[in-house]
């Protein structure tokens, strides 16, 4: 049995990259951005108001002003501010010639005379300098991002509105156990939903990449090697769950080697998620995910997100929120690494959710992260750090 490190290193190194294509960027939320992106103009455009107000010379805050012409977000100013002259600006505005600074409305009063007087202490010019945030040719975004709204407002600025990013990993699910009927039906004796298909599609789908489904595949070697080999020949990644364990309707890893799929490794240690298979086949990745929906999980998040990432070009990074852990945690077998569910509390402290073992479905909407236990590692103290996945 390999260990998870060996098991992380093995499926990264199979990664191979999906290309790229032109999409408009009002539709790349969450993808991968595979081209530097240079901005044609620079931002701000030109000198402009951060405030409503009005344009002046600093020289002149002591005395009266006289107001030339009100100049409006999207107009060009006429006037040039010469002494003791003022320009009634709104914000966003282009600053007229003359003006080195804008003083702001609320600190000013009209005089009888209809001229303008600074009623306060000078702080701030009130001015975004023209090209202050982003020089005409600089690189605003890198490749190899995930696509943020925020990135999209750059995108916007800079003109980019038709973007190069990395195809999605064709993803296909496939259940396999006679014991599965689909959530809509009512389980009959001996029988459970398939949970597994939707969690895993909608774990994909928060990964950037649209999963099909390929429905259950019962316990015989001939109807799961059929669903499987079309899964194979159809998309970039395939996801199997259930199967993968050593009972004798467990037909995934033979199956798997009749359609032609290395197998690099079919157990880690690492609990839950032991049975976790993983191969190759000529143009595609293969995983064999425990039947058991905390385990499929897991191992959704510790093996399959991250392949997902990188064959999209995205090294991408896990953050960790360092915590105390609120009570001790302890355990009587230490042989394998232990991922274990825990709920964040309002005092920022870790405390691993109740949770049954790897069936225990609703242990998982619970938990707000988990942590990871290194093999060997029995015990936790109390208040002791540990580095929480946030799911
Ligand atoms: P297996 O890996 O096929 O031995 O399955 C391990 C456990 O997971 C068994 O209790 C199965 O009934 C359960 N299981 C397998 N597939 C699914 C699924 N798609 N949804 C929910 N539970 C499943
Ligand atoms: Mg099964």
């Amino acid at each position: 049995m390999i260990t998870f490190e060996q098991a992380y290193e093995i499926v990264m190194r199979s990664a191979f990259s999906t290309g790229t294509e032109t999409i408009p960027f009002t539709s790349s939320l969450n993808r991968v951005l595979a081209e530097s992106i240079l901005c044609d103009i620079n931002l701000p455009p030109f000198n402009k108001s951060s405030v409503d107000g009005f344009a002046c010379r600093r020289s002149d805050l002591e005395n009266d002003l006289e107001i030339l012409e009100t100049i409006q977000a999207g107009k060009i100013p006429e006037k040039t501010i010469g002494e003791n002259q003022c320009s009634r600006i709104m914000t966003g505005a282009i600053v007229p010639m003359g003006a080195d600074c804008v003083i702001m409305v609320e600190d000013t009063e009209i005089r009888p005379s209809g001229k303008v007087k600074f009623r306060e202490i000078f702080k701030k010019e009130n001015i975004a300098l023209k090209g202050e945030d982003v020089k005409k040719g600089d690189e605003v975004l890198k490749p190899g991002r995930i696509i943020k709204p925020q990135d999209i407002a750059v995108l916007a600025s800079a003109g980019h509105t038709i973007v190069n990013v990395s195809r999605m990993v064709r993803v296909a699910v496939i259940s396999s156990g006679d014991e599965l009927v689909e959530p809509s039906e009512i389980p009959g004796p001996a029988q459970i939903r398939n949970s597994n298909a939707f969690q895993l599609m909608a774990q994909a789908e928060r990964s950037g990449v649209v999963a099909v489904y390929y429905g259950i595949a019962r316990d015989n070697e001939n109807e799961t090697f059929s669903v499987i080999s079309n899964a194979i020949s159809e998309n970039d990644m395939v996801l199997i769950t259930g199967g993968v364990s050593m009972g004798d309707f467990d037909f995934v890893p033979s199956v798997l080697e009749k359609a032609g799929v290395k197998i690099l490794f079919s157990q880690v240690a690492v609990q839950p998620g032991k049975p976790t298979t993983f191969g190759v086949h000529n143009k595609a990745v293969v995983f064999g995910l425990p039947g058991n929906p905390v385990s499929s999980f897991i191992q959704f998040e510790m093996l399959v997100r991250p392949l997902i990432y990188k064959m999209m070009g995205c090294e991408w990074k896990q953050v960790y929120l360092k915590l105390p852990i609120s009570i001790k945690f302890s355990r009587k077998y230490s042989d394998r690494m232990a991922l274990i569910p825990v709920v964040i509390n309002d005092n920022n402290s870790a405390t691993p959710v109740e949770y049954h073992g790897s069936g225990h479905i609703t242990a998982l909407p619970d938990a707000d992260g988990f942590i990871s236990v290194p093999a060997g590692v029995e015990s936790i103290e109390k208040g002791e750090i540990v580095s929480v996945r946030q799911i």
